[in-house]
């Protein structure tokens, strides 16, 4: 009877996406509240290692299921069609409409699809099957890529100079190297490494054959001349839903029609709740979340787990009648691959600007599979003990 009552109380909250971020705050949030966790999927996809897919690892996910097992999470393998923040509502494409005392968005980010794909929409991407447009890729469609791979060499163009475009590159050219890669950036390749972390960067894709093209403003995927063209420039949040329903977006409204292109990031206080609808909670690259030490977020893998688990705990403390305390993170390194058996761990400040020292070669590569392993490893230990945020770097 007690136990009853006690779930009457606890408060529903719906967690939609089931990435790094959502699962995260999913995990966290388990004891202390009726989580439904909102994802088509009942594989968690490592998304850090698409490019590794691409190459032709065989495997690069895991049973939602066991992952979930245990901890009372209900998993809605669905897609969250529209969200009604007047009635507290999510509704699905399996036909569930889900009412919540409180909900995390954290629907993640893709590659904008408009470069690849001239005249494509940003939802292109977020649909339920990955999409290529004929011969141009993103990391999404990273097993479409892989099958072009094999049906036969040619030339492979990159574009795009940051961390994704540069680990691609690399893993590409070194798991294919009958195929002829080159890496295409509007500036330079690593712009935000430091000087030594950019040289060895371009001694390993020399040393890989990839041809370095610096200064190539590129417009879209068919003004190259590649016979597969893989495009990882911009991110952009998946925000249709968060639009559609009246959410505040980047960029705020002063800035709205100045040029200024927008990431369909989500505005968050510095709690991680929606500024324009507060018992909405935004986690990972869907929120353009702040922290004193490290200014704006960029959209990654190391902020999407501190946020997710962030989101959680300020609405475990909101239910316990406390204000949420505003997140606090720093950056503290940068881990790039270059193929599997080279890598570049940068050590960066708490506004992620780098410092000169760098690890590289075999070491780096170690170092750069352990932190990816860890990812899972903090969701698998989230799982079993919740309050293992504390162990998460750039935290606190
Ligand atoms: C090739 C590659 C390499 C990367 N390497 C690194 C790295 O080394 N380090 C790093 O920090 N970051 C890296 N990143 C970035 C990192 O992967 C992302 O920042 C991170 O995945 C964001 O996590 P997230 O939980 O916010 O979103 P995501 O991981 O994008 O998860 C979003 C989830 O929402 C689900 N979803 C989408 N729409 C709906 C819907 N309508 N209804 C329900 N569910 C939905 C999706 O299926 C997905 O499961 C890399 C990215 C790529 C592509």
């Amino acid at each position: 009877m007690k136990i009853v009552a006690k779930q009457r109380l606890r408060q529903k909250v719906v967690v939609l996406g089931g990435g790094y971020a959502g699962m995260m705050a999913a995990l966290r949030l388990a004891p202390y509240a009726r989580v439904t966790l909102v994802d088509p999927s009942d594989r968690f996809t490592e998304r850090v290692r698409l490019h590794e897919l691409a190459a032709g690892r065989p495997e690069v996910s895991h049973s939602r299921a066991q992952m979930l097992r245990g901890t009372g999470i209900e998993h809605l393998a669905a897609r969250a069609t529209a969200l009604d923040p007047a009635a507290r509502a999510v509704h699905t494409d399996c036909g569930r409409t889900l009412l919540y005392d409180r909900l995390v968005y954290a629907l993640g980010s893709h590659t904008d699809p408009r470069g690849a794909a001239p005249g494509a929409t940003p939802a292109a991407t977020a649909g339920p099957t990955p999409t290529a447009w004929g011969r141009a890729f993103t990391a999404e469609s990273a097993p479409a890529l892989h099958k072009r791979l094999l049906d036969g060499p040619g030339a492979l163009a990159v574009v795009g100079g940051g961390l994704t475009g540069i680990e691609m590159a690399a893993e590409l050219a070194e798991s294919h190297p009958e195929w002829e890669v080159r890496l295409l950036t509007g500036g330079e390749i690593g712009g935000g490494l430091s000087a030594r972390g950019r040289a060895h960067v371009r001694t390993v894709l020399d040393r890989l054959h990839v041809r370095v093209e610096e200064g190539r403003r590129i417009a879209d995927a068919d003004s190259v001349d590649a016979d597969a063209v893989v495009w990882t420039t911009a991110l952009r949040a998946t925000d249709g839903l968060a639009r559609d329903a009246g959410l505040d977006t980047d960029p705020p409204p002063c800035l709205k029609g100045t040029g200024v292109p927008p990431s369909g990031r989500i505005r968050v206080d510095a709690a991680l709740r929606s500024v324009s609808h507060p018992d909405i909670y935004v986690a990972g690259d869907a929120a353009a979340a702040r922290a004193p030490r490290a200014g704006a977020l960029r959209m990654a893998c190391a902020t999407a787990l501190p946020t997710g688990a962030h989101a959680a705990g300020a609405i475990i403390a909101e239910s316990r009648g406390a204000e949420p305390e505003p997140l606090s993170f720093g950056f503290f390194v940068q881990c790039v691959s270059l193929g599997r058996h080279d890598g570049l761990i940068q050590p960066v400040r708490a506004d992620d600007t780098p410092r000169e020292r760098v690890l590289t070669g075999r070491p780096a590569a170690r170092v750069k599979e352990q932190v990816v392993r860890s990812t899972v490893r903090f969701l698998k230990l989230a799982a079993r003990r919740p309050d293992a945020i504390r162990l998460i770097p750039g935290v606190g």
